[in-house]
């Protein structure tokens, strides 16, 4: 019997690019004719045209099928969505606007026959090419992310992946209603085999990530595999506290000889740096407390809207099957 390969799209406002994406992996899956495929698309909220297409695709091609949660949940948690539905002994995830190339499905696959479990790709772009910003923000995100998480995290690192289904189930098994999964499968082990990648040019529309939401992102997905930034909070304090006991006999030899200690501009100053400096540390506290609190909250990690999948491991989603409510 020929393996079964599942894809699983994420796609956001993706109208425009879906319909060459779903025609390409037809072309493919015709040209990769030794295993069967089948495709999951999950539309994560969109509110362009992308479910009317979708809906009116899948009755074109009966590989396709689509997922679609009731709003926007996040990249990160759609993907999920997708591979928790996911039959096929491997599973690939890849997005919807073309960036990843499908040319690339052959060598995870041969990766993953050769006994990898996770193979991922990541962008292979020469350094010049990048703009500053750009540097900015793949040093924010990968640099520091992989210091403060102790998970080494290339620079470019991209969810285009294939996972072996063994470690697809235990992703399903998460319950997090926060994810950042390009850690959680470098966290997870296995054997992994790493594929560098030109990304192409966007098709249509624009990258949703911002430099802000970026390091939104970098921040959550760092506190969400570490708490180094607590331990960073201890020693900053240790340091400053020690350095300021350097200031005592300096009051000492003030008191002794009667010398009047001068000095409001650089007690403001003071006060006001180590204001700032409370603040920010009580703000990183409140960063897990939050993680805390949101985790503990007896919510469903995302709700599926509607679907085409009929044996589906989630109950909700069944009697849902194929009704599409208001959006
Ligand atoms: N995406 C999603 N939910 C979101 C944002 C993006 O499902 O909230 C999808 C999007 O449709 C695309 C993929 O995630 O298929 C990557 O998004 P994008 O191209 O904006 O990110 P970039 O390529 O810049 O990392
Ligand atoms: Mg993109």
């Amino acid at each position: 019997m020929k393996k079964l390969i599942t894809l699983v799209v994420p796609a956001y406002n993706e109208q425009h690019n879906l319909p060459k994406l779903i025609q390409d992996l037809a072309v493919f899956f015709r040209q990769l004719s030794r295993y069967q495929f089948e495709c999951i698309v999950v539309d994560d909220g969109s509110t362009d045209q992308s479910r009317e297409i979708l809906i009116e695709l899948s009755s074109a091609y009966p590989w396709l099928y689509y997922i679609f949660l009731s709003k926007n949940f996040g990249k990160d948690i759609a993907m999920k969505a997708g591979i928790d539905q996911a039959r096929g002994d491997a599973v690939i995830t890849l997005d919807a606007d073309g960036q990843h190339p499908i040319s690339l499905i052959p060598v995870f696959i041969e990766a993953w026959e050769q006994g990898y479990d996770i193979v991922y790709a990541y962008r292979e772009v020469p350094i010049e090419s990048y703009s500053f910003m750009q540097r900015v923000r793949s040093a924010l995100f990968y640099s520091i992310a992989s210091k403060l998480t102790d998970l080494h995290m290339e620079r470019g690192l991209s969810d285009f992946r294939l996972i072996d289904r063994k470690v697809a189930q235990i992703v399903s098994t998460f319950q997090d209603k926060e994810l950042f999964l390009r850690a959680v499968f470098k966290w997870v082990g296995f054997r992994q085999k790493a594929i560098p990648y030109m990304p192409l040019e966007r098709l249509h529309g624009h990258t949703r990530y911002t430099l802000r939401s970026l390091i939104r992102l970098s921040l959550q997905g760092i506190t969400l595999f570490s708490v180094k930034p607590l331990n960073m909070a201890i020693y900053l304090g240790l340091s400053i506290s020690l350095l300021s006991s350097l200031y005592i006999p300096y009051v000492i030899w003030s008191i002794l000889y009667n010398h009047p200690i001068s000095g409001w501009a650089s007690m403001i100053v003071t006060i006001a740096f180590f204001g700032g400096l409370q603040l920010m540390i009580l703000g990183i506290i409140g960063i897990y407390i939050g993680k805390l609190f949101i985790q503990s909250r007896y919510q469903p990690p995302y709700i599926i809207q509607a679907t085409n999948i009929v044996s589906s491991s989630i109950p909700l989603s069944s009697s849902f099957t194929n009704t599409l409510t208001s959006k």
